[in-house]
């Protein structure tokens, strides 16, 4: 099992139906946007970044931000401000900031 590093859970997906891919000149595809937190024991402790990909409907090729073509740029930033951070990958940040809380607290009663 692993205990603590990072993960990635998607969190949007938006369709590009006029969209023509580069390797095999189809139409249609996708952007999606991925959420990479840390976690410990599976619990996410924090949010890290946010990672936005393509994908071709046809032969599944995937692109990464940098290869974007300016629609798919537009969309990506469309998608990005829709899906903010999730709130569940502060949990485990929120969690032990409480914990200190009561700790310091205690202290103090
Ligand atoms: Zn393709």
């Amino acid at each position: 099992m692993i205990l603590f590093g990072r993960k990635d859970k998607h969190i949007g997906t938006k369709e590009l139906p006029n969209e023509v891919c580069i390797e095999c000149g189809k139409k249609g595809g996708v952007v999606s946007l991925f959420q990479i937190f840390f976690h410990v024991a599976l619990i996410p402790i924090i949010p890290i970044s946010r990672k936005i990909a393509s994908q071709c409907y046809s032969c599944r090729a995937v692109k990464v931000e940098k290869q974007f073509s300016e629609h798919q740029k537009e969309v990506s930033i469309l998608l990005k401000k829709e899906f903010k951070t999730p709130w569940w990958t502060l949990i485990g940040a929120s969690v032990i900031f409480i914990l200190l809380l009561f700790k310091l607290i205690l202290k103090w009663v």
